[in-house]
């Protein structure tokens, strides 16, 4: 039977205290005991469904994680106070000193910069590859692996990894492979392609609505309760916890993550083949052109499409500059960072995102400085759009005439 992510997180069925139609709120940071036995007995884990204190684990962040854990096909989830504080932890809950990590070369910047300047720090040492090439992936591996990680579609490049296959490398070596699958919500499911970890900027899509940050870990129940644990928990011990009123908004949030992940994909793919069509350097994993659009299609959950986010270049850093600027000032998105929000956002990587990346390392990988980013709204007429985008590209001649169809 195929995976339903959506329709799995809308069979979860939670009543308030009261018979609210949203599950009720803890607003608590402590819980009390009715006996002090049972208090030992939740302290050692012993006390299932009994609440602690907050940074461990809260009746509303349970909520949110069972409906992300629904949505990826994990057992459960741990929700974190970002989408760092969700990374971070997973990854040093598996390697300690003398441990080794595999990750690809296009992920988020602050993901490299965590794996390349803080955890060489640990003695964690880590290997940056072109994750599209499974025998260099292999060819990594040493006997001090432990890990595998990647972004299923990376940022900024729009690379997509081949889940299925890293995970049959993951299985052979014995290595967990860790995917953060921030880009793709609903469009792929890593777990479900053979991926250990699931990981998420909740902050991004899922959210939505750029008001707050969030991550989540999801896995294994062993996993996840070694990530609480009270004595040697990563999650627990670096206190990256979501507050329980956070958690009860993003939960309500994802009650509509299907329509517009729908509404994301449709705009994106739209914008990305007339973009394409005038001639302009355009990566969507939607475009036939994409190297690896035949690999996305054989993974991803149709209904949701190719996702909300696509480059272009259009020379040089200036000219990037100057056409966000100009697209700014005719209200088609805004010049920021981040993704998933109802408008469009746009933002050049090479000098924000991902300016963690040394530039000769950006050149190796593909980021050019004339690259911008965008996270395509929820516009409901993207045909105005591409219009009022088409006039401010004329404006600065960032169109060789001759290739303007329109
Ligand atoms: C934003 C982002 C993160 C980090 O999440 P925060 O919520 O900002 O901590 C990690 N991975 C990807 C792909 C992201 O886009």
């Amino acid at each position: 039977m195929k995976f339903k992510p959506a329709n799995n997180i809308q069979d979860l069925q939670y009543f308030g205290e009261f018979g609210g139609v949203n599950p009720s709120i803890s607003d608590s940071s402590t819980y009390t005991f009715l006996s002090a036995k049972t208090m030992f007995d939740t302290f050692e884990g012993n006390a299932d469904g009994c609440y602690l204190y907050s940074r461990h684990t809260t009746p509303s962040n349970l909520y949110l994680g069972e409906a992300l854990a629904a949505m990826e096909g994990t057992e459960t989830a741990n929700v974190a106070a970002s989408g760092m504080g969700a990374i971070t932890p997973a990854i040093l809950q598996i390697c300690g000193a003398g441990d080794h990590v595999i990750s690809s070369r296009t992920i988020y910047g602050g993901t490299y910069a965590f794996l390349k300047n803080f955890t060489p720090k640990l003695n964690i040492q880590t290997s940056f590859v072109d994750i599209t090439k499974l025998d260099l992936v292999e060819a990594a591996i040493t006997e001090n692996t432990k890990i595998i990680f990647c972004e299923t579609v990376s940022n900024p490049l729009l690379e997509v990894a081949d889940i299925t296959g890293l995970a049959a490398l993951a299985k052979k070596y014995d290595l967990k492979l860790l995917v953060d699958n921030t880009f793709s919500p609903l469009s792929i499911s890593p777990a479900v392609l053979g991926a250990d970890i699931v990981l998420h900027s909740l902050t991004k899509f899922i959210n939505g609505s750029s008001d707050t940050m969030g991550g989540v870990v999801c896995g294994t129940q062993e996993f996840i309760d070694s990530l609480r644990s009270v004595n040697d928990g990563a999650s627990m011990l670096l206190g990256s916890s979501m507050d329980s009123m956070r958690a009860a908004s993003i939960l309500k949030n994802m009650r509509t993550l299907h329509i517009r992940m729908k509404q994301h994909s449709k705009n994106a793919h739209f914008l990305a083949e007339r973009f394409e069509s005038l001639g302009l350097k355009t990566v969507y994993p939607g475009l036939e052109s994409h190297p690896s659009h035949e690999l996305f299609k054989s993974m991803m959950n149709e209904e949701y499409g190719f996702g909300g986010m696509l480059t272009i270049d259009v020379g040089s850093i200036d000219k990037a500059n100057e056409l966000m600027e100009l697209m700014q000032h005719e209200n088609l998105g805004y010049l920021a960072v981040s993704l998933g929000f109802y408008k469009t956002l746009f933002s050049a990587p090479g000098s924000s995102t991902s300016s963690e990346i040394p530039e000769e390392e950006q050149k190796e990988m593909g980021l050019s400085d004339g690259l911008i980013r965008f996270s395509i709204g929820l516009d409901n007429d993207i045909e105005r759009t591409f219009q009022v985008m088409l006039n401010c590209m004329q404006k600065l001649n960032i169109l060789e005439k001759e290739a303007i169809t329109v």
